[in-house]
């Protein structure tokens, strides 16, 4: 997605070896506008699907995955890190480990709002190792849902998550792609919806 890379180009700040902070649009400050265009790509893509949910994960995952429910008329679903005293009813659980803070949390999501009637779009704003959307499947497998597709926002091709993604049958569509960082730089790989840009 062309407005995305170009965002990047301009607020992306490189971290270390492996890690791009957007926090200025995406994971800390949000900007909605950007958030909307965003939303609405991911379910021009997943249109024709028959999706009946979008499930993230909080935090940074709310914001597109919730544009992208609004424009696809279905339900968001966010899976919670922390279970807290208002969540007595039945829940699907599992470990999830997180890249950036290097913990694993136990995520959960009650049972209540997924069933083996969904059709699930998956929706993250970063895809490094595909722990979190890994996650997010088991917990949709364990409702007996059908997991579609995942959508990421900013997928950084040279970790192991595309792959591990494919190989569980699911239809990825990021919409920037890190190939690389390269002398400080970022190095652009194609994007799944680039077609969707003409
Ligand atoms: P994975 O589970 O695919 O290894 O990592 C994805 C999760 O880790 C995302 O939900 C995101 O919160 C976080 N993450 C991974 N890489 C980055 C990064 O480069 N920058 C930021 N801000 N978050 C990242």
């Amino acid at each position: 997605m062309k407005l995305l890379e170009d965002r990047i180009n301009v607020d992306g700040r490189i971290l270390g070896d492996d890690i791009l902070k957007v926090d200025s649009f995406l994971t800390h400050q949000v900007d909605f506008s950007l958030m909307k265009a965003i939303g609405e790509r991911l379910a021009d893509v997943y249109r024709e699907k028959g999706i009946t949910k979008v499930v993230t994960i909080e935090a940074s995952g709310i914001a597109p995955a919730l544009y992208a429910a609004e424009s696809l008329g279905v339900p968001m679903i966010f899976a919670k890190k922390a279970k807290n005293v208002t969540m007595n009813e039945e829940l699907l659980t599992t470990d999830v480990f997180s890249f950036t803070k290097q913990v694993t949390s136990t995520v959960s999501i009650s049972k209540k709002f997924l069933s083996s009637d969904d059709s699930v779009l998956i929706v993250d704003d970063f895809l490094a190792n595909g722990q979190a959307a890994l996650g997010l499947l088991r917990l949709i497998e364990q409702a007996g849902a059908k997991a579609v597709g995942v959508g990421i926002v900013i997928e950084k091709s040279f970790q192991t998550g595309r792959q591990l993604l494919i190989n569980k049958g699911l239809q990825l569509t990021s919409l920037a792609r890190i190939g690389a960082f390269e002398n400080g730089q970022i190095v652009f790989a194609p994007a799944d919806d680039a077609a969707f840009d003409k």
